[in-house]
């Protein structure tokens, strides 16, 4: 009866009875603990203290118990929250096992979001209180430094102001991510409109941009402000990656059935001939903070969540992000989105 009621038990589960043997165990448990346990003293097979504990204070007074356990699965640690409950007065007591890894990846996400933001500001902030007593101590009287000292200060009050907004764009994106947007966007003259805008950051970094099949119409169900984001972050890229000297080409086409997303795409591709990007690092680009080189990307202004944004904003319309680079040859982004119908 208790056996069948334990298989019957979707969570992972054991009874140990009086005698403190295990009296009945489903293959769920059998599998988190290693090997068949029905027969073995808990001590045994249990072997990790919290829970060891529980159970044995469960069994002597009769008290619910909870108690974390940890186990690794293909090579992935997970969480487990096991609950440990008398059955009536039969001095057996039940063991279940819940899974927790989700959510505790969740909050050990959560904590390494609050210690990177923390981090971000944390830099300019002490550069401003650096400056500020600078000014009021030694460089008061000096004009120059004066000068110096508050160029610096706007620079670094401006890398917050951009990873406040930053971090903004993110949130607002991520609340929206469920709800796709359905208004009729045409991308090649969002893109065009942006690439009038990032000219003169163009013009200032030397870097020449070309397009392609950006006169004709390219329309996808969207929202128009988020489109013009993403091909910001992504131009924006391509110019401080590139280089002086160096070139960017825009292009938008359209795929009769592309494969990624199994229907008509319109597809925005940005080339740059930068650097490239080592292939270890194209699965993390996506990540916030993630950076290739902490110290290039910060003192070109960046913020690491650009193409944070940019994933998030592909996702909400169903479209998907492919990055191509050749090391040394150039990098080249592609945003495939679901053509308008
Ligand atoms: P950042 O503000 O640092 O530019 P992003 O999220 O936009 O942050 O980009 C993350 C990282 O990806 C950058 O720090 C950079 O290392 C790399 N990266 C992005 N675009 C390019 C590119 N076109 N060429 C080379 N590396 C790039």
């Amino acid at each position: 009866m208790i056996k069948d009621f334990i298989e019957a038990t979707p969570l992972p589960a054991i009874v140990v009875s009086a005698d403190e043997r295990i009296a009945a165990a489903n293959a769920g448990a059998d599998n988190l603990l290693g090997s068949p346990s029905a027969g073995r003293h808990y001590i045994a097979i249990i072997r990790q203290p919290p829970l060891l504990d529980a159970i044995e204070v469960s069994l002597k007074t009769g008290a619910r118990k909870s108690a974390k356990f940890l186990s690794t699965e293909a090579k992935k640690d997970m969480t487990w929250n096991a609950q440990v409950a008398p059955l009536g007065d039969t001095g057996s007591i039940l063991v279940t096992f819940e899974d927790q890894t989700a959510m505790e990846e969740a909050n050990v996400m959560r904590r390494d979001f609050v210690a990177n933001v923390s981090h971000e500001l944390r830099t300019p902030l002490t550069a401003l209180l650096g400056f500020i007593e600078t000014l009021r101590g030694a460089a008061r009287d000096d004009p120059d430094a004066r000068a110096r000292f508050l160029a610096i200060m706007e620079r670094e009050a401006s890398r917050m102001n951009r990873l406040v907004q930053d971090l903004l764009s993110l949130n607002r994106v991520e609340a929206e991510e469920r709800f796709r947007p359905i208004a009729r966007v045409d991308l090649a003259a969002e893109t065009a409109s942006v690439l009038t805008a990032l000219a003169p950051v163009a013009e200032e970094n030397t870097v020449e941009i070309s397009t392609n099949g950006l006169d004709a119409p390219a329309f996808v169900a969207g929202d128009a402000d988020q489109l013009a984001q993403v091909a910001t972050n992504l131009v924006e890229n391509a110019i401080k990656y590139a280089g002086p000297g160096r070139s960017v080409r825009v292009a938008i086409d359209m795929v009769d059935r592309h494969p990624m997303i199994r229907g008509a795409a319109i597809r925005l591709c940005v080339t740059d001939t930068g650097e490239g990007i080592d292939p270890i690092h194209i699965p993390r680009l996506t990540e916030r903070f993630y950076r290739i080189d902490n110290h290039r990307s910060r003192e070109m202004g960046g913020t690491g969540l650009g193409l944070a944004i940019v994933k998030h904003i592909v996702n909400r319309h169903r479209g998907r992000l492919r990055i191509e680079s050749e090391p040394g040859a150039g990098t080249e982004f592609q945003v495939i989105l679901p053509v308008f119908q």
